[in-house]
């Protein structure tokens, strides 16, 4: 298995809620890394940019408006297969179809209002880390 970084994103309602320490714990309970966080208000073209492979689909101007909505935590993660592993501690997109246990089952309240966000593959979470933390990337 190979050491790996990905992103994830505490969502605005993880942040609302009080959130972002459960989900901290919750990947360091699980054997994952914080290699890099910090917290911010996305403005909308940061947002539309981050999210520009969901363009044109009906939910992207909800998805823009609700990720702009309040600050979010970003946070590198690395370890073990840790891009396809958070995925599984994340749980379904929807909240009603996620398993037991899951951050999205915990906390989510929405398919829309789903508390975290995961890069879904290599590709992606290589764009996403640089997309949020290209300055990190001469310390960590
Ligand atoms: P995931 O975050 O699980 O990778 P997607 O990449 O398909 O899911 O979608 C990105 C985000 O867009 C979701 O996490 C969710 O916040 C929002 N979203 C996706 N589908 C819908 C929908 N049908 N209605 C409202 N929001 C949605
Ligand atoms: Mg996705």
């Amino acid at each position: 298995m190979a050491t790996e970084r990905t992103l994830s994103i505490v969502k605005p309602d993880g942040v609302q809620n009080g959130h972002i320490g459960h989900v901290i714990s919750h990947f360091e309970s699980n054997g994952i890394g914080i290699r890099a966080m910090k917290m911010v208000r996305l403005t909308q073209a940061q947002a539309e940019g981050f999210y520009a492979e969901h363009k044109g689909r009906g939910f992207f101007g909800e998805l823009i408006e609700f990720m702009t909505s309040g600050p979010v935590v970003l946070l590198m993660l690395e370890g073990d297969d840790v891009i396809a592993k958070n995925r599984v501690l994340m749980g379904a997109t929807d909240p009603a179809q996620a398993d037991a246990g899951t951050l999205r089952k915990l906390y989510a309240e929405s398919k829309g209002r789903n508390t975290v966000h995961g890069s879904d593959s290599p590709a992606s979470a290589a764009r996403e880390l640089h997309y949020f933390f290209s300055e990190c990337f001469e310390i960590v």
